[in-house]
């Protein structure tokens, strides 16, 4: 159960950009993937999300093969990045969109938005655009949009670097309470070390498409089996 990937390998033209990952991560674990930019996290992650096909391997979530599964039908919801949130929405609309596309009855529809509004603070907001949002509001509504589907994964794609400094710290809080709370499976992206050490469970550390090595955040601080490693999640962010 959880999220197992099995000589997962993806190249796009004659570059391989993840070469031959195994990796299994337990139903319930915020599990973290770090590594410098461009050492291949999101195509990872947008693998798992079934955005991206692998070029070899196989991926199971929950103990079923999702390899060539839509995106819809493996249980996992992304948050990216850059919020995509529909300007033209309320924050209610952006929270619904996606239960409507799905045909969820109306009140199906009401009540899950209502409870992701809860458990993200949003209640205040709901009638809101974007733009009258400010940006960690905005970032909470991304992930209200991923928590109405219920999925059993959550995929995060360095969903805190836009922010600015102080925010980040509070919105790393705001998704170590999240995961305590809702208890589902979390992949998150990072290059930053020290939101993968603070938010991890078991932390995978990528360079050049191999994962280096994964372990708990304190087995790697203070075992690290290489080089990499240990400058990686040693130094500061
Ligand atoms: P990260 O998220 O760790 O910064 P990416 O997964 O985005 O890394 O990219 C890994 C490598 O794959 C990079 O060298 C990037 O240029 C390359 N890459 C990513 N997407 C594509 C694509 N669609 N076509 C060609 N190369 C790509
Ligand atoms: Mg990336």
């Amino acid at each position: 159960m959880g999220v197992s990937l099995k000589n997962v390998k993806k190249s796009f033209g004659a570059v391989d950009v993840i070469h031959d990952v195994s990796i299994e991560i337990p139903k319930g674990d915020f599990a973290v993937f770090v590594g410098p930019s461009g050492c291949g996290k999101s195509t990872l992650l947008r693998m798992i999300a079934g955005l991206e096909e692998t070029s070899g391997g196989r991926i199971e979530i929950d103990g079923k093969d999702v390899t060539d599964e839509e995106p819809a039908d493996r249980g996992v919801a992304m948050v990216f990045q850059n919020y995509a949130l529909y300007p033209h929405l309320t924050v209610y609309d952006n929270m619904a969109f996606s239960l409507r596309l799905a045909k969820a009855k109306k009140e199906e529809i009401r009540e899950k938005v209502a409870e992701a509004a809860r458990i993200l603070q949003l209640t205040e907001h709901l009638a809101k655009r974007p733009a009258k949002l400010s940006g960690g509001q905005r970032q909470r509504v991304a992930i209200g949009r991923a928590i109405v589907r219920q999925p059993s994964v959550f995929l995060f794609d360095e969903p805190l670097s836009n922010l600015d400094a102080e925010l980040r710290v509070q919105m790393r809080l705001e998704l170590a309470r999240l995961h305590r709370q809702i208890g589902a499976t979390m992949i998150y992206v990072t290059h930053d070390q020290v939101e993968a050490m603070t938010l991890a469970d078991d932390i995978f550390v990528l360079k050049d498409g191999w994962v280096q090595q994964a372990g708990s955040p304190l087995k790697l601080y203070d075992d690290p089996d290489n080089r990499f490693v240990g400058g990686f999640i040693g130094s500061p962010a």
